[in-house]
């Protein structure tokens, strides 16, 4: 077992009833709390799926797949600390089951567990806490909060539970336990009993909540509370309300309103804290007036979810910085009309794969380079830019490889890293990278350099780029000798920027992404 670093305290936050209740932005929004008591926080995130990593998920069914700098494929969960904390994620802070079983099992091949019968306690188990307390000490964190993912109750995430356990005997520990309190209208009640179940479920398994948040529609009534408080044994100031907001922002202040972190600091002795959340309370007075420009993300399908969080939450913080909200529509590009368009501000074409709605991203990329629209084109985006551009100003029959027939003139082509590939899994381009700039994006990142994270098999085709440039679109910011297109834009035009990478990764609250920046001012 590594050196640990005794002053490490750990928050483990789990979840009853039903998943979904948002479990990652109570973690987040605690830990922005603490913060502000000049305290080193760790998030980690525990997942029950045997996936290594969420990549070779379906985003529509898991959510959008977050990247960070390091290329890890993680948990959309991330998205929230990294946007609401002053942390840059790190791949090994989102264990999985199959990252877990499998490091097992190679250990076990390699016979250092010879003799033994290798089970789920105490073998996984160890692995996962030598796991949690690694990073602790390699961070030499204060505190590392630890998010069990799924329900109380589940198979899947017993052994996390179990590991949990073993720590609240071994640490000092805080356990806060996320519910749902149901409304239930033909009374006119707010129900306890699931609450109650989910907190036996968390007994079976020897764990006691130090308190309870209670999702719900409204905030929780006195009698709740109380209620809850007498099932649960907390006390009642450590039953919380946490009920439908107008933005998942205001969370941090609502649980300051509670007293939440003064709960957690008194019992883990925590220091005194200062009001670093002024600015925070402004951005979120910001995000929830007038909006200063209607953008539309013009996707894949009808039913957008959360597939495009990031690229959402990106264009919030550059609203919010610059003293509004934004209005956001999601247009499917099957069967556009772009004319559709016209009432929109600004226009953001995000990553993507696949044929489908592709013909309707490019009519729409033409439409904004013709009207003088504001266009962000993110990964996806900026390749179809350029097929557009390939298109009708070089007249070629163009596309990418990714979804021409194979007669076309393929622009946008598999990096050469990529040939031959056959795995799926964490093969891509992947993570944060450095571009050389010019141009407009130099003025926007007020750099000559940028770094912004990367998910992508394809790239615009190098024999191209003279061709591209020499008809006006320029490539303004490249890698290797100016081998990959990084960045491309048209001079004259409002704002017609595409990105290979997705700068959205790189936003928070109060720090927005300048790209975004620039876009929104440009739609105003
Ligand atoms: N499908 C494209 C590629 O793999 C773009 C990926 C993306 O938008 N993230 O290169």
């Amino acid at each position: 077992m590594p050196e640990r670093d005794s002053s490490t305290k750990w928050i483990f936050v789990t979840g009853g009833v039903l998943s979904g209740l948002g479990k990652g932005l109570v973690s987040a929004s605690v830990s922005k709390l603490l913060e502000q008591r000049d305290l080193k926080v760790v998030p980690i995130k525990c997942d029950g799926y045997l996936n290594v990593d969420p990549g070779t998920m379906n985003p529509h069914e898991h959510g959008e797949v977050f990247v960070l700098e390091d290329g890890t494929e993680v948990d959309m969960d991330f998205g929230h600390y990294e946007r609401f904390l002053d942390v840059k994620g790190k791949g090994d802070w989102n264990l999985t089951s199959g990252k877990i079983f499998q490091r097992v099992i190679d250990r076990e091949r390699k016979g250092e567990y010879l003799g033994q019968t290798v089970q789920m306690v105490p073998h996984v188990t160890d692995e996962i806490k030598d796991w949690w307390r690694n990073i602790a000490t390699e961070e030499d964190a204060d505190i590392v909060i630890v998010e069990v993912g799924g329900t109380v109750g589940d198979m899947e995430n017993q052994f996390y539970l179990e590991a949990a356990r073993q720590m609240r005997g071994e640490e000092e520990t805080y356990l806060i336990h996320t519910t749902l309190v149901p409304y239930l209208e033909t009374t006119g009640e707010q129900k306890t009993k699931p609450t109650q179940h989910s907190v036996k479920a968390l007994r079976e398994v020897g764990l006691e909540p130090d308190m309870v948040v209670g999702r719900s529609e409204k905030e929780l009534d006195e009698k709740t509370k109380e209620k809850i408080a007498l099932f649960c044994d907390v006390d009642e100031n450590e039953v919380v309300s946490d009920p439908n907001l107008d933005t998942v922002y205001r969370i941090p202040m609502m649980f300051d309103d509670q007293g939440v972190d003064e709960t957690i600091a008194r019992e883990l002795d925590l220091p005194e804290r200062d009001d670093g959340m002024k600015d925070w309370r402004e951005r979120v007075g910001n995000l929830v007036s007038e909006p200063v420009a209607k953008v539309a993300i013009c996707g894949k399908y009808t039913d957008m979810d959360d597939s495009y969080a990031s690229v959402e939450e990106a264009l919030k913080h550059a609203a919010a910085e610059l003293g509004g909200s934004v209005e956001i529509e999601y247009v499917s590009t099957e069967g556009i009309e772009p004319e559709e368009l016209d009432e929109m501000d600004g226009i953001v074409i995000p990553g993507g794969f696949g044929s489908r709605g592709v013909e309707g991203k490019i009519d729409a990329i033409e439409y904004c380079r013709e009207n003088d629209i504001p266009l962000l084109g993110l990964c996806y985006g900026l390749q179809l830019m350029v097929v557009e551009y390939a298109r009708n100003v070089l007249g070629l029959e163009a596309a990418s490889e990714e979804f021409g027939n194979g007669h076309e003139e393929m622009v946008v082509a598999e990096l050469p890293g990529q040939k031959g590939i056959e795995e799926k899994g964490g093969t891509m381009r992947l993570g944060a990278y450095t571009a050389e700039l010019e141009g407009r994006v130099k003025e926007v990142y007020g750099s000559s350099t940028a770094s912004e994270r990367h998910r992508h098999r394809y790239e615009v085709n190098p024999e191209y780029h003279e061709k591209l440039e020499e008809n006006g679109l320029s490539i303004s910011g490249t890698m290797q000798d100016r081998e990959l297109a990084e960045y491309v834009e048209l001079e004259d035009h409002r704002f017609f920027i595409g990105t290979q990478a997705h700068p959205e990764f790189n936003s928070s609250f109060q720090s927005p992404n300048p790209l975004y920046l620039a876009f929104l001012e440009a739609t105003k």
